[in-house]
């Protein structure tokens, strides 16, 4: 049975909660109404119906914590109103900032960083009906794994936490600082949930971490990501095994093994390079070189036909030259992204690298930033184009945004496909049968992101 805490007994309090940033801080959030919900919470569609609202926060650039800064200060007047409305900040930005939360933001009744979100709903209880402020950010809190898998935002696929926090400090990154260190979940807690989420009719899963490649590190035995691979993949209705991030240094031919053999994980690597230069790399303290990292690609080529790798890049990272990110173009002339994620280096406090001299002017990050983003636009329109006349297994998510007669759903190598809702079925037929199915579509045209194509049929489930 549900119980609600004391203090809220005849007054089911809403929640709100925003949230900021990364896939992690949303699953962070699905958690956390997972845990409110089981003591009695209920939940707001918006700010103003609310009686508690939580930012989860990023903290990954100093643009992302003022962004925060900001929301929280046009939330000074609805507290004002309402002296009972609880606002709390949590997340990365929690951790990182701490109680100067409270300094500049004296409104905000509740801090609570990444390892204490298992504590929300006593948290909260403690400060409901008391003027208590309370900073919760103890680094050797309990990581929160336990999910109600119903309450989800999708039924058909769903991340699952297979670990937590990092042990790599690149020099721009934050994430070890507000995450913590390295965390590998049990194989058997995952396994079960997985088989949770199939019984509540998910279809596919994203194993998240921040490094899943060194996933099992700390775990009693020889477990691995390939160990653990092999352990979900015969999981009765998920059809599709994602995972993400892998780092180039802890990628290996096992785990790629385990991809090739294995029908339920999908042929798709998102695999951030960063730079093509050596150079930057060591300044980064990425721990490999490009030419290892074009090993990797050819090495997941041949083991996996098909394989498409996603790319993360970072431009003007101080001290890069000209001649370095022409190395940074030629890595991905070669390997050639499905599609990457680019970002101009800003300089961020409590990392290593706010030590370099930012050396690259705007201007130059600015044009490079556009030069990338053009060559990916043009490989990705031309990798689509090539797939124009074949068929491709889609695993149907929904209506599009854009039509109410077009589906739209992803391939195994996570391409998005937009397709015409099959003749001759009714649409509310349509919109309650097909999402979850896998169907056929034959490509007819795409552009860089999209590709469109005919319904051809539904296709057997795997398993
Ligand atoms: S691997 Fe590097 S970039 Fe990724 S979370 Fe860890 S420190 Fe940050």
């Amino acid at each position: 049975m549900i119980s609600k805490p004391k203090t809220l007994k005849d007054n089911s309090p809403k929640v709100y909660i925003k949230t900021f940033g990364c896939q992690m801080n949303k699953l962070d959030t699905e958690l956390s109404v997972g845990s409110l919900s089981k003591k009695g919470y209920s939940f707001a569609d918006n700010e103003n119906d609310a009686d508690v609202i939580l930012l989860n926060t990023c903290s990954v650039r100093d643009k992302a914590e003022h962004k925060v800064y900001s929301q929280l200060g046009s939330l000074r007047d609805q507290k004002g109103k309402n002296p009972k409305l609880i606002l709390g900040v949590l997340g990365c930005m929690a951790q990182n900032e701490g109680d100067k939360i409270f300094k500049r933001m004296p409104h905000v009744d509740l801090v609570c960083g990444t390892r204490m979100f298992s504590k929300l709903p006593e948290l909260l209880e403690e400060i409901s009906g008391s003027n208590k402020r309370i900073l919760a950010i103890d680094e050797d809190g309990e990581v929160n794994f336990d999910r109600i898998v119903t309450q989800r935002q999708n039924r058909y696929n769903a991340f699952v936490s297979i670990m937590r926090g990092c042990d790599n400090y690149c020099s721009y990154c934050i994430v070890p600082y507000v995450r913590g260190r390295e965390f590998s979940r049990a194989v058997t807690d995952i396994a079960d949930e997985v088989k949770k989420l199939a019984d509540d009719g998910c279809k596919e899963v994203t194993l998240l971490g921040q490094n899943v490649n060194s996933y099992g590190k700390g775990l009693a035995g020889k477990v691995t990501l390939a160990t653990l691979l092999r352990t979900l993949d015969p999981i009765k209705g998920i059809e599709r095994i994602h995972f993400l991030t892998s780092h180039p240094k802890d990628m290996n031919k096992e785990i790629l093994e385990a991809i090739g053999e294995l029908s339920g994980v999908c042929e798709y690597l998102h695999m951030p390079a960063q730079s093509g230069s050596d150079k930057i790399l060591k300044k980064m303290r990425r721990q490999y070189t490009s030419a290892h990292y074009r090993e990797l690609i050819e090495m997941a080529k041949s083991i996996v036909p098909g394989i498409k790798v996603a790319s993360d890049f970072i431009v003007g990272f101080p001290g890069e030259t000209e001649e370095d990110f022409e190395d940074t173009v030629g890595l991905l002339k070669e390997i050639r992204c499905q599609n990457s994620f680019i970002f101009k280096y800003s300089p961020r406090t409590g990392t290593s690298a706010i030590e370099l001299v930012d050396d690259v002017i705007e201007e130059t990050k600015k044009s490079r930033n556009h030069t990338l983003l053009e060559l990916q636009k043009k490989i990705s329109s031309e990798e689509n184009r090539k797939v124009h006349g074949k068929s491709v297994e889609v695993l149907v998510e929904g209506e599009s945004k854009t039509s109410a007669v077009r589906l739209i759903g992803r391939t195994r190598q996570n391409q998005i496909v937009a397709f015409d809702q099959p003749e001759g079925i009714n649409q509310a037929d349509v919109s309650s049968s097909m999402p979850g199915s896998l169907v056929s579509i034959k490509i007819t045209d795409s552009t860089d992101l999209t590709l469109f194509g005919d319904y051809e049929g539904i296709l057997p489930l795997r398993k």
